[in-house]
């Protein structure tokens, strides 16, 4: 097993930028819990580098890597498996070396709905041998139609969310993302310009999943006021830097449930470490070291 390696193996995050990432921050102290030789290595990639780059993923001490902005999407066609989840959203972020394959998967949707799990949402269903989130019963609305969003959709239709309700500024991105989950989900999905368009009083989560609130931008969101929905429903906000973006201080101030993005993150590191290694991820470590408890 890996733990029993004595040799030196290599992980890391494919992007352009990488610096600011958060990943080795809690990638490492992992692989060190686990006593897996492995460093997790920040590899700044601009897009003329990025099929070298892949294809040095196939050395034998490679076990694979994560992938940001903005190559998700490039590396589609570069890897020689895709998870179904990850072809279905159209993007990849962690990439595992495996039986001399480089396999695809998208661990952002994953991680969203092992986050929500961990806030009380939904349950855990065990089938084919792996844990699934199942949100049936649960109506969504989905801020943003960008590839943030697009993960999220993808992941909450997939763990079977009774109705998606997309809202976006631009109209067209929302109305096109919800054309491509009705290709793949015979569901109620809903973008602002449908005709049959309404948004349930009863909505049980709201995501966040647009860029708003970095960089402490109060613009109006894409929903005129939270004061619509039930006081049972959960407001997350998939950014976590800052922690407290303009729509959560709101919505707490309303007496909201809320969470920030920051378990998310966890959740997405800890699923590709388990793919990377075939081991549980030690996700308190890992939550530690976000400093997040
Ligand atoms: P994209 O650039 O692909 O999408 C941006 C989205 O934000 C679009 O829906 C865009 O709307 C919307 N938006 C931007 N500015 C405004 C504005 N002024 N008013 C209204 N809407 C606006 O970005 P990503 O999808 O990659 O990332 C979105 C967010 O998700 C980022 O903050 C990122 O940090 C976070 N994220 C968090 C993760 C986590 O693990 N917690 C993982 C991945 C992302 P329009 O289409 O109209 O332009």
């Amino acid at each position: 097993t890996l733990m029993q390696t004595t040799k030196q193996l290599h992980v890391g995050l494919i992007g352009d930028p990488v610096a600011h990432s958060f990943s080795p921050r809690f990638q490492q102290p992992a692989f060190d819990a686990l006593g897996i030789p492995a460093r997790y290595e920040l590899w700044h990639t601009p897009a003329r580098q990025l099929i070298e780059r892949i294809r040095s993923l196939c050395e034998p001490d490679c076990l694979g890597a994560n992938v940001t902005i903005p190559h998700k999407e490039a590396v589609l066609p570069l890897v020689d498996k895709i998870d179904p989840l990850a072809a279905r959203i159209g993007a990849i972020n962690t990439i595992v070396h495996r039986d001399d394959y480089l396999h695809g998967y998208n661990t952002d949707a994953l991680g969203l709905l092992h986050a929500l799990h961990e806030h009380g949402l939904g349950e855990v269903e065990t089938y084919d041998g792996r844990e699934h989130v199942s949100l049936r019963g649960h109506t969504a609305v989905l801020l943003g139609a960008g590839g943030a969003a697009r993960a999220a959709a993808f992941a909450l239709v997939d763990a079977g969310v009774e109705q998606l309700i997309i809202l976006n500024r631009n109209l067209e991105r929302a109305r096109h993302l919800a054309a491509d989950l009705l290709r793949s989900y015979d569901r109620p999905i809903f973008s602002l310009n449908d005709p049959s368009f309404l948004i349930p009083r009863a909505s049980s989560i709201i995501i966040n999943a647009t860029s708003l609130g970095l960089h402490e931008d109060v613009s109006p969101l894409p929903v005129e006021t939270l004061a619509q929905f039930d006081p049972d429903t959960f407001i997350y906000d998939m950014i976590y830097n800052p922690s407290q973006t303009y729509l959560l201080c709101q919505a707490r101030l309303m007496g909201f449930n809320t969470a920030n993005g920051l378990s998310m993150l966890l959740h997405q590191g800890a699923q590709a470490f388990t793919l990377w290694t075939n081991q549980p991820a030690p996700v308190e470590i890992m939550r530690k070291s976000l400093m997040m408890d």
